[in-house]
């Protein structure tokens, strides 16, 4: 099941506002000192915190209707667990979390939720507040629709918790819709790879039947390969600049009588401008629209296997700093999950394959690829050049066909048990055996063209005197193997 969490104003009177002032008040002083005691106390359990705090707080609040007092105690429960688990992974350095807001949660008993979910075209909800249950009419908008849309189609249900929650001085609902992951005929088969400011793409398209790879004509099919402009190298090292001249105009401000400067980054002043830049905002912008583009049509995507930290892995060997700083900042992980839940609520599937030697390999020639003064464009011993990222994406696919076994060129024999016979057939559950066929001919197709036009697989002359001006290219440093 997917989650979707749907965010719709309310429309609120000037009393129903003081109304909700005042229970996200109490609620909010519930979750803070409870938080405060869990941390503190190293308590973390739910059930142990409601028996601790449930019956004072229904005393402190009487008006505040019980499940609230529930919920705020649980809440405080996974803040706190999730808190603790950042700071064992080092990344927050205070001592206690800032609970700055809440998300006020009523449960299926708390509201109109039989009422709501057997309407055709539900505007307005009932909440329990002090002095009993008000109707609040809601403001739907095109998105709201259009999950509502899938919940009478039966391809999704609303959940029974709904979260009342306050953005600046106006209130919204937020509903959240449980989503079935959608089973599509797979149209395309596409390979992505994510760089540092671009993401390359290749997209073979599977004909209409795949039945009729039997009689598959010989047309000239050749893999689409396309780009992505992503710009987060870019944008982080727009923003680094940004940042710094900040710091330098706040540091006379923040002097020490010594000479010397309290540390800017840490101030509020500092974080206060900071928050204004919209950085998250703009990358997560980006980030989905990778993913968009990925799954607009069902199809089997298929990607590198990124490691734990796969920034790490790519920044060793790089010694240059800014370099370094632009490469963390290329969301690697948040793209890959992002497409995978994208494609999971439009009926594609993600295939991971190992990430060794793929943009080593001559996707033509399956000889080792060597260097040029381009960073971007490589050279096979058989005489052509190829660019990098078509490497890496082909190779992909590559990688999906008995071929890959055979060549034997893509696998790590030493660390990678070979068993293809388990993969054959129909035993693969992703990639249905006809597809394989497919694109095992579309490959086999592209290969026998190339020696008519060789010219394809580089779009650039590794004559450019690149060297500096390449950096923006960057991607994976060659690893050593
Ligand atoms: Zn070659």
């Amino acid at each position: 099941m997917l989650r979707r969490a749907v965010a719709v104003e309310l429309e609120v009177t000037k009393e129903l506002n003081k109304l909700l002032y005042s229970v996200e008040a109490m609620y909010l002083n519930i979750v803070r000192e409870v938080v405060e005691y869990a941390i503190a106390n190293n308590v973390t359990n739910p059930t142990q915190l409601h028996r601790l705090f449930y019956s004072k707080y229904r005393q402190e609040y009487p008006s505040l209707n019980s499940q609230l007092v529930i919920q705020a105690i649980r809440q405080s429960s996974e803040i706190t667990k999730s808190f603790i688990e950042r700071k064992r992974r080092g990344l927050v350095g205070k001592p206690y979390p800032e609970v700055r807001s809440a998300s006020i949660r009523f449960v299926e008993t708390t509201w109109n939720y039989e009422q709501f979910t057997s309407s055709i075209a539900p505007v307005r909800i009932t909440i329990s507040l002090p002095g009993g249950r008000r109707e609040v009419w809601i403001k739907p908008h095109k998105r709201f629709w259009l999950y509502w849309w899938r919940v009478l189609n039966g391809e999704a249900e609303l959940a029974g918790t709904l979260i009342v929650k306050r953005r600046v001085n106006k209130w919204y609902a937020v509903f959240i819709f449980e989503v079935k992951p959608r089973e599509a005929k797979p149209q395309s088969v596409v390979s992505f790879d994510i760089n540092e400011n671009t993401v390359a793409i290749s997209r073979i398209n599977l004909a209409s039947t795949v039945g009729m790879v039997a009689d598959w004509n010989r047309q000239y099919v050749t893999p689409e390969l396309y780009m992505i402009r992503t710009d987060f190298g870019r944008l982080a090292k727009r923003y680094e600049r940004i940042r710094d001249a900040i710091i330098d105009r706040l540091k006379p401000h923040f002097a020490l009588p010594s000479g010397n400067y309290v540390n800017i980054a840490d101030t509020r002043e500092f974080r206060k401008r900071v928050k204004h830049l919209r950085e998250r905002g703009r990358k997560i912008g980006r980030v989905r629209h990778v993913a968009n583009e990925l799954t607009k049509t069902p199809a089997i995507i298929v990607t590198e296997e990124l490691g734990d930290n796969p920034q790490e892995s790519m920044i060793n060997g790089i010694g240059k700093d800014e370099l370094r700083h632009r490469i963390k900042q290329t969301p690697f992980k948040s793209i890959e999950k992002v497409v995978e839940d994208k494609a999971l609520e439009r009926g594609s599937r993600v295939l991971h394959v190992s990430a060794y030697r793929n943009s080593r390999v001559c996707p033509i020639h399956f000889t080792r690829l060597e260097g040029t003064d381009d960073w971007h464009i490589l050279k096979c011993p058989l005489g052509h050049l190829v660019d990098r990222d078509y490497a890496s994406v082909t190779n992909m696919f590559w990688k999906l066909t008995p071929e890959a076994w055979a060549k034997g060129v893509w696998w790590n024999l030493k660390s990678e048990e070979m068993n293809w016979k388990a993969r054959e057939g129909d035993s693969n559950p992703i990639i249905p055996h006809p597809i394989v066929q497919y694109l095992h001919a579309t490959l086999k197709e592209f290969k026998a063209s190339f020696e008519q036009s060789p010219a394809v697989l580089a779009r650039g002359n590794p004559m450019n005197p690149a060297r500096g001006a390449n950096e923006g290219w960057a991607r994976k440093p060659p690893t050593p193997s």
